[in-house]
């Protein structure tokens, strides 16, 4: 199996290896502090300021996009969230269902956010701005730096859903600002799913401290006290929270962060250079690097996944909703190679030459 979708992703070897052992009780001295290891190296990868922490959920990245709209804001607040696709209407969703009122900068799909897209809502009485740092559903990338220089003009609280972003584009989070960054096991960490790490700058920590939340397992003061002896309330998925320090010591040791990037958008480059005169269109005005979303000339898109998984072996990523039949992805993380990218490509040609695309 050759695996090009955004997640799961395919593991290194190692970190399947670890999957294979037997998992261990989790309330001892060693769990904790590889758990305070984990912390640190998110923190560090994720260029988190002083002070930040780091919170491992048990739960997918959308729980905790969930736990964030619950605890960092309310029905006094009034929030801006960006909406170019599938992940931008999920936030919008969040907040519908928990009371915290919100207005929608609705983007067409691919389209890329300006400065300009902005200024309307400038002193406008905003509290807070939610941003998918790449709307993973058409592949663009928005630019943290500028939201960050608008949340800090605007006094906003700003939360950046790093779930796809996180080590394969540039992210600081200390210099754009954001007081909270998300992310998953599944997609560049390319673990099995099941964790989503929640960071939060120390302006965070302190609201979420202080928040009240009617609800138990998403309590994340509970989460954040626990944390600070390298624990979580409940039961976490153990076995891949070990994954995810190996995974993330492979990071390290191949150079850390820059590194990991640095390899994404080769992986990227070199699939959009392959591409060459293929039948496909790109979607994205402002192309991130974990994914090439690509419309099909000719072909069906739902089709073209199929014939692929079904005869092939190879899997792209279907589009879901009004792009199921316009738009698949191919995905840049995880232990990939360019070989790889090569493999996808003669399959696109074998597709052709029998019409299908
Ligand atoms: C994958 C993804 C999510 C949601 O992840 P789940 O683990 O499926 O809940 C959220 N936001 C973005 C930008 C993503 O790419």
């Amino acid at each position: 199996m050759l695996n090009f979708t955004v997640g799961p992703v395919m593991s290194s070897e190692e970190v399947r290896k670890v999957g294979a052992e037997q998992v261990p009780y989790f309330r001892t001295t060693e769990f904790s502090d590889l758990m305070l290891e984990n912390e640190e190296r998110m923190l560090k990868f994720a260029k988190a300021p002083t002070g930040s922490r780091a919170l491992f959920m048990t739960n997918s990245s959308t729980g905790s996009m969930e736990a964030v709209v619950m605890n960092c804001f309310t029905d006094a607040d009034k929030v801006l969230i960006v909406n170019g696709g599938t992940f931008g209407a999920r936030f919008a969703q969040l907040c519908q269902i928990h009371d915290v009122p919100g207005q929608e900068i609705v983007l067409r799909h691919g389209q890329k956010l300006s400065a300009e897209m902005l200024e309307p809502y400038e002193g406008k009485g905003f509290t807070g701005l939610l941003v998918n740092v790449d709307e993973t559903s058409t592949g663009v990338l928005y630019d943290t730096e500028m939201l960050g220089r608008f949340c800090r003009r605007n006094h906003l609280f700003y939360v950046c859903d790093c779930v796809s972003s996180f080590l394969a584009d540039p992210f600081d989070m200390a210099h754009c600002g954001a007081d909270v960054m998300i992310t998953g096991s599944q997609k560049v960490l390319a673990c099995p799913p099941g964790i989503s790490m929640i960071l939060l700058s120390p302006e965070a920590v302190e609201r979420v401290s202080d928040a009240h939340v009617r609800s138990l397992y998403f309590n994340l003061a509970d989460a954040l006290k626990n944390m600070e002896r390298g624990q979580t309330p409940f039961t976490p998925a153990v076995g891949i929270l070990r994954q995810i320090n190996v995974r993330l010591r492979e990071i390290e040791a191949a150079g850390g962060a820059e590194a990991e990037i640095s390899r994404v958008a080769g992986q990227a480059m070199d699939f959009r250079k392959k591409i060459g005169d293929l039948p496909f269109k790109f979607v994205s005005e402002s192309p991130a690097n974990g994914v090439t979303p690509l419309h099909p000339v000719h072909g069906d898109a739902y089709e073209i996944f199929v014939e692929l998984k079904n005869h092939y072996d190879i899997w792209v990523c279907p589009n879901g909703g009004d792009m199921k039949n316009t738009v698949f992805r191919v995905g840049h993380m995880g232990n990939l190679t360019h070989e790889d990218n090569t493999t996808l490509i003669h399959a696109f040609r074998a597709l052709q030459s029998r019409g299908m695309l």
